[in-house]
């Protein structure tokens, strides 16, 4: 699964024992088809990336065209002429490294430009980007140093090594399961000055899934503890390019919006966005923004004409007919589809099974990657389709095509 791994678990079949014998757990790992490998079977693009290069139909993937589902760059804009361009000009303007922490010497217009139209676009006071998303997850929960963390049980690894870095006493609550985490909140007995954080993920990387956000906030604010909500899999998709949060209108009741620019953004660094002084305080004690260079300036202004480029045209639009289109679809054709978001989880529990089907789609050339354990529970797999705005109605017939003839193929159908 790549990065939208939780990487909550190890794998419990293969126990490397003392000492490193890496080969043994990497033997056993293939055994049980739990290998994962760069180039050839990840299926690397050579060209663009995962999206339409200029001037031809489709990215080019092991020597020939083939439709790419799946990957993160949801709107398509890795390739759009405008982002590419402004990417350009930072370079030119700016120069194509920070070269130092912002703290430093690395601070520019660049960043600040895009930290604005991200308080904007979260409704929030300020905004400040990191290295990553994943740094934004790190840097943020380790300089809060919560007493107490309630952690969905289906969040992403960047946030579950945070919770562990901190030091918190971490409660993992089911997954969505709102009911679960009221019970534990009232179990643990609050001391007057702990502080208590909820977090979670909007929309989860794997299945697509959304959380309960509303009743979130209702149960944290019983108990005084603050919201995070990590909106990587959301920005620049909902209302005015905004997130879930934005959608739900909760700008002003989640105390903590984080997000990635490497998504929809097509780019690369995430960012937290809150009140005056949450950014304050991140500048100050966050380690992962103090202690690294500055968003290279090209990330920066491709990220930052990205978002005002989801705000202002179709392309949300584009992407959500897409999406429904090939949901309803699927759903016809006797695949189990669940949710409503971007991301398509075509259920196959059977792992051998969704391999050769993954298998037969890349013969009839579509790219659509398998989604197994430990990504997600034992006993589970899915194939995740994500289409994108820039995918065409032949692209979206070239996906049903494949789909319907390899699930006959394989008799699935
Ligand atoms: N949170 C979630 C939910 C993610 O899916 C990801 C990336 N897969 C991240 C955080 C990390 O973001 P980045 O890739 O920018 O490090």
């Amino acid at each position: 699964a790549g990065d939208d791994s939780t990487g909550s678990q190890r794998d419990d079949g293969s126990s490397i024992g003392h000492g490193f014998d890496l080969s043994a757990e990497l033997a056993a790992r293939e055994r049980r088809n739990l290998l994962r490998r760069l180039s050839p079977a990840n299926r690397v693009a050579e060209r663009a990336q995962f999206a339409p290069a200029p001037g031809s139909a489709l990215p080019v993937v092991d020597g020939e065209e083939r439709l790419v589902l799946g990957a993160n760059n949801y709107l398509g804009l890795t390739q759009d002429e405008r982002v590419q361009d402004a990417a350009v000009a930072a370079t030119e303007v700016v120069g194509t490294g920070a070269g130092a922490s912002r703290l430093v010497t690395g601070d520019t217009l660049v960043h600040h430009d895009l930290e604005t139209r991200l308080a904007e676009a979260t409704g929030t006071d300020r905004a400040l980007t990191f290295a990553s998303g994943y740094a934004a997850n790190v840097g943020t929960i380790t300089a809060l140093e919560p007493d107490v963390v309630f952690s969905d049980s289906n969040n992403h690894a960047s946030t579950i090594d945070a919770c562990r870095l901190s030091g918190a006493e971490t409660i993992v609550y089911d997954h969505c399961d709102t009911a679960d985490l009221a019970s534990r909140m009232s179990d643990r007995e609050q001391a007057d000055d702990e502080s208590w954080l909820v977090v979670t993920d909007s929309v989860f990387s794997v299945d697509g899934d959304v959380a309960p956000l509303e009743e979130l906030c209702i149960l944290a604010e019983q108990y005084g503890a603050w919201v995070m909500v990590d909106e990587a899999h959301a920005i620049g998709l909902y209302e005015d390019a905004g997130g879930i949060v934005q959608r739900e209108g909760l700008s002003d009741r989640v105390d903590i919006q984080m997000g990635t620019l490497s998504k929809a953004l097509a780019s690369q660094g995430g960012y937290v966005a809150g009140a005056e002084e949450l950014i304050e305080y991140l500048i100050n004690h966050a380690r992962s923004f103090a202690f690294s260079t500055g968003l290279c300036p090209p990330a920066a202004a491709a990220a930052a004409e990205s978002l005002h480029i989801a705000r202002t045209d179709d392309c949300r639009n584009r992407l959500w007919r897409n999406v429904e289109y090939l949901r309803e679809e699927l759903d016809g054709m006797g695949y189990h589809v669940p949710g409503e978001t971007q991301i398509i989880p075509v259920r196959v529990d059977d792992r051998t099974a969704a391999l050769e089907l993954s298998e037969e789609l890349y013969e009839r050339g579509v790219v659509a990657p398998v989604i197994r354990p430990p990504s997600v529970p034992e006993g589970t797999t899915r194939i995740r389709v994500a289409p994108m705005a820039t995918h065409s109605a032949s692209d979206l017939a070239t996906c049903l095509d494949a789909f319907r003839d390899a699930g006959r193929e394989i008799g699935l159908l």
